[in-house]
């Protein structure tokens, strides 16, 4: 670090994300992207004409996949931001909605923490429920910017509709950010309500479902006044923080449902036949809803397991966090890669 950097950012912890080996071949079961390639929509998307273009700027308005994403979720361009990754949404969100401090709960996505540092948020990290749920009392009528993952991340639970609606109803001077970048595994979302309340920000990505996690982008659905914040932030920012190739990769991607669906239920089902096999070796498995198990053995600690599937080269994620030390977050491969996952587990253990 240099002396000239101020003395706060000097002090923020920042966040880690999984590794990303460039030497090894692992089988990389660490960082929830999607064992599946982007479709091939996608693929004859970015052809030679389109980087060609990369001459020219991107469109700040990203209107080609502002108007696919409108159609999509049934609601109007003015409903919708894109940026880049949905880190970035969230990074504009806790810009300007964070002064009368945050709420989120303690084991969550890493970022909100590190996002609520950076903008000097007075922010409080709620315990979860002994079994991982997220207590929807906790959050009901206190005039704070509220952050929910849901499914939440690295638990996979999700909260019900109800119990969101709530949250949002009984705070309705702040805003509710709903982050569902795993939403599509499986949970219900509550785009839908973006119409009917004002202070409701749904956040969601390519990242996962949709195959496209190195091209980062993401999006939020909201009120059309939230919407105008969001681009006022990025104007003030990076006005074209969505590239030429990416939003034609994402705008693609859009196309190719039955591609996505398929990629989405195979993933389902073999996430729940590899947590039947973890549970009969021995594991607690959380009911996930998302494309990754969280889960902890009767037999080895977390840290240790991590080590040893690495060293067999699998990769998963451990966090190093008190109460969920034990456990490991397992993000849901091809079939194959599972089967050998639970193979080095039995020779682990
Ligand atoms: C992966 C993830 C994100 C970030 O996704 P990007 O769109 O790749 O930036 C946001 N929230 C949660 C809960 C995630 O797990």
């Amino acid at each position: 670090m240099s002396r000239y950097i101020s003395p706060e950012l000097g002090k923020i912890e920042e966040y880690v994300p999984g590794e990303q080996p460039q030497d090894k071949q692992y089988i990389k079961l660490n960082t929830n992207e999607s064992p599946y390639p982007p479709s091939e929509n996608v693929v004859k998307a970015i052809n030679s004409e389109k980087v060609a273009d990369l001459r020219l700027y991107s469109d700040p308005n990203s209107s080609v996949l502002i108007n696919k994403l409108s159609e999509y979720y049934k609601v109007e361009p003015e409903n919708v931001f894109v940026g880049n990754g949905s880190d970035e949404v969230l990074n504009f969100a806790f810009m300007a909605y964070g002064k009368s401090g945050a709420l989120f709960p303690d084991i969550t996505y890493g970022f909100y923490p590190v996002f609520g540092d950076l903008y000097n948020i007075n922010y409080e990290e709620i315990p979860l429920k002994e079994d991982f749920s997220i207590n929807p009392q906790d959050y009901i009528g206190k005039n704070k910017l509220i952050v929910i993952a849901n499914p939440n991340a690295p638990t996979g639970l999700v909260m019900k509709t109800e119990d969101i609606i709530n949250i949002i109803e009984s705070n309705p001077n702040n805003v509710v950010i709903i982050d569902e970048a795993y939403v599509d595994f499986g949970a219900e979302s509550v785009i839908p309500l973006t119409k009917k309340y004002q202070n409701l920000l749904v956040v969601s990505t390519f990242s996962k479902s949709r195959s496209l996690a190195g091209a980062r982008v993401g999006f939020g659905i909201a009120d059309k006044e939230i919407i105008r914040d969001l681009n006022r932030i990025k104007n003030t920012t990076n006005p074209y923080n969505i590239n030429r190739l990416s939003m034609f990769a994402a705008a693609a991607a859009i196309d190719s449902q039955s591609y996505f669906d398929g990629n989405a239920a195979q993933i389902i089902k073999t996430r729940e036949k590899t947590k039947k096999a973890l549970e009969e070796l021995g594991f607690t498995v959380t009911e996930s809803k998302a494309n990754f198990l969280f889960a902890k053995s009767d037999k080895i600690d977390g840290e240790s397991l991590y080590k040893s599937l690495k060293a067999k080269g699998v990769l998963v994620r451990h966090f190093g966090k008190t109460r969920i030390k034990d456990y490991l977050r397992i993000t849901i491969g091809t079939p194959e890669q599972m089967e050998i996952l639970i193979e080095k587990i039995k020779e682990i253990i």
